[in-house]
């Protein structure tokens, strides 16, 4: 190797071939393979020839000015390939604490799954199972039905079907009952879940036309009157999940949108969102519509999600009639949506749960974190806010402060959950407060389990609501920090 002492232009790495030869790689050859070493190499020899074009993009970490040495050059490519080799190689998909004080975090996974969830799906996942197959007649099964005849068990609807998430059962619904056709939705309720998921977008690629009626804030039974015409296929009711209209509002109640569909023969279909099983004001929460009210207000398909309140897998469920149900399960878009063995698996677990409902709190732990008092997370806040203090040390100060939590996901957007948890303040000069706030919060992202707080009014909140590890937690901060 020549010009390696001191002349960055000039250097000439070694070539791909020596380097997967060099000592130091022989055991991340021997745990990855060659092939993810070889294009790390690979990689990594590309930075350092354009390091002008991106002057982060290599990974090696000595600084530029020493006096280099062709077996200093040869150590720095080394490590950096190491550090490339297990950045491919580790989970990128990896638990975290979720300390953000809402609950059914959709950008951290929503729900976290129950223990007998947990086992239903490793008892499947290694190997074959019965998802499309009946153990009685031997024959073909219905991919569905195991579920399909919990969710009528707990909600008293003559027929299911299970998809892949809400939304999914939102466009199925939409294609299978009124594709080419017209679906009479209140303008109050023309929502945005986020994820530029836009009810009126859904229903144009669904293949439907919306018929808006009323106003933002009031529409009257007559609007949807008016609207119905020979080419409508359904009303539609979309539960106003993620926002609330207060003051001189009015909409018509479900049970005269059923009674003027069913008078002109057409279905009329709502879509919940959360959708809880139980009845939410017997855990101290704010009430929550359940798809058995739905269906008794006289919906003949309701449609709600697996991972918001229900505290179950990602998955979206249909309830309601019989012949809704079966168009719906015969629609080609179904297959496309279908759910895989260990939703299955996880879902019908959880479902299992809500046959006892006095153990439901203790064994869900969506319900357990949403049903926790303050005065529980106030003792932890107590006993954790010493460890994180003395981590943090002079960098900030750590006091417990009272916060408030939300539902999260959507569900009961308005209410807030009395809380406690950890108020962190950056010590030093106010100017560089923001950047000092965001160090600290990208620090906790950085531990072995990355902590995730809010940033606010000039402090990182960790609100402790969903904090059930406290071992866990407090190990992530046991060794002195680092001066
Ligand atoms: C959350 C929600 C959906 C989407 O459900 P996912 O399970 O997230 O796909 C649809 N409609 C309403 C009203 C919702 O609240």
């Amino acid at each position: 190797m020549s010009g390696g002492r001191g002349t960055a232009a000039a250097f000439r790495p070694p070539s791909v071939d020596r380097i997967l030869g060099w000592p130091a790689l022989a055991g991340l050859i021997a745990e990855h393979g060659r092939p993810v070493v070889l294009q790390s190499v690979r990689d990594e020899l590309a930075a350092r020839r354009a390091p002008a074009a991106s002057p982060a993009a290599s990974l090696a970490a000595t600084a530029p000015e020493s006096p280099r040495t062709p077996d200093d050059e040869a150590a720095d490519i080394a490590q950096a390939v190491v550090r490339r080799v297990d950045s491919l190689m580790t989970d990128t998909l990896r638990p975290v604490h979720n300390l953000t004080g809402t609950v059914l975090h959709t950008n951290l996974g929503r729900a976290p799954l129950p223990r007998e969830a947990i086992e239903a799906i490793s008892r499947v996942a290694a190997g074959a199972a019965n998802v499309e197959f009946d153990l009685d007649t031997g024959r073909r099964g219905e991919r569905d039905d195991p579920v399909a005849q919990w969710l009528c068990r707990l909600t008293g609807a003559p027929a299911a079907a299970v998809v892949n998430n809400n939304a999914a059962a939102v466009v199925l619904l939409l294609n299978a009952l009124a594709l080419r056709k017209e679906v009479i939705v209140s303008r109050g309720e023309l929502i945005e879940l986020g994820g530029s998921f836009r009810l009126p977008d859904i229903m144009a690629r669904a293949g439907c036309r919306l018929r808006e009626v009323g106003t933002t804030n009031r529409t009257h039974l007559s609007d949807f009157a008016q609207a119905i015409g020979p080419r409508t296929a359904l009303i539609m009711k979309v539960h106003a999940s993620n926002y609330r209209i207060d003051g001189f509002t009015t909409q018509p109640d479900e049970r005269e949108l059923a009674d003027l569909a069913h008078a002109h023969g057409i279905p009329f279909v709502i879509d919940l969102g959360s959708g809880t099983l139980t009845d939410l004001t017997r855990l101290g929460l704010p009430a929550e519509p359940t798809p058995a009210q739905a269906l008794a207000q006289g919906a003949d398909l309701v449609t709600f999600s697996g991972d918001k309140l229900l505290g179950g897998p990602q998955a979206g469920m249909l309830v309601g009639r019989a012949d809704l149900i079966d168009r719906v399960r015969r629609n080609p878009l179904k297959r496309a949506m279908r759910c895989d063995k260990l939703t299955l698996a996880a879902l019908a677990a959880v479902l299992r749960l809500y046959s006892d409902p006095d153990r439901l709190v203790q064994r869900v732990p969506a319900l357990r974190q949403l049903a926790r008092p303050p005065e529980p997370i106030e003792a932890l806040a107590r006993r954790v806010a010493p460890v994180l203090g003395g981590w943090l040390g002079e960098r900030a100060t750590v006091s417990v402060a009272p916060m408030l939590s939300q539902i999260g996901s959507g569900s009961l957007p308005v209410d807030r959950l009395p809380s406690f948890g950890l108020r962190i303040e950056p010590t030093g000069a106010r100017r560089s407060a923001g950047r000092a706030l965001d160090a600290l919060a990208a620090q906790l992202r950085r531990l072995p389990t990355p902590v995730i707080g809010r940033v606010g009014d000039g402090a990182l909140w960790l609100d402790l609501r969903c904090l059930e590890d406290e071992a866990g937690f407090t190990a992530l901060f046991e060794p002195p920090p680092a001066p």
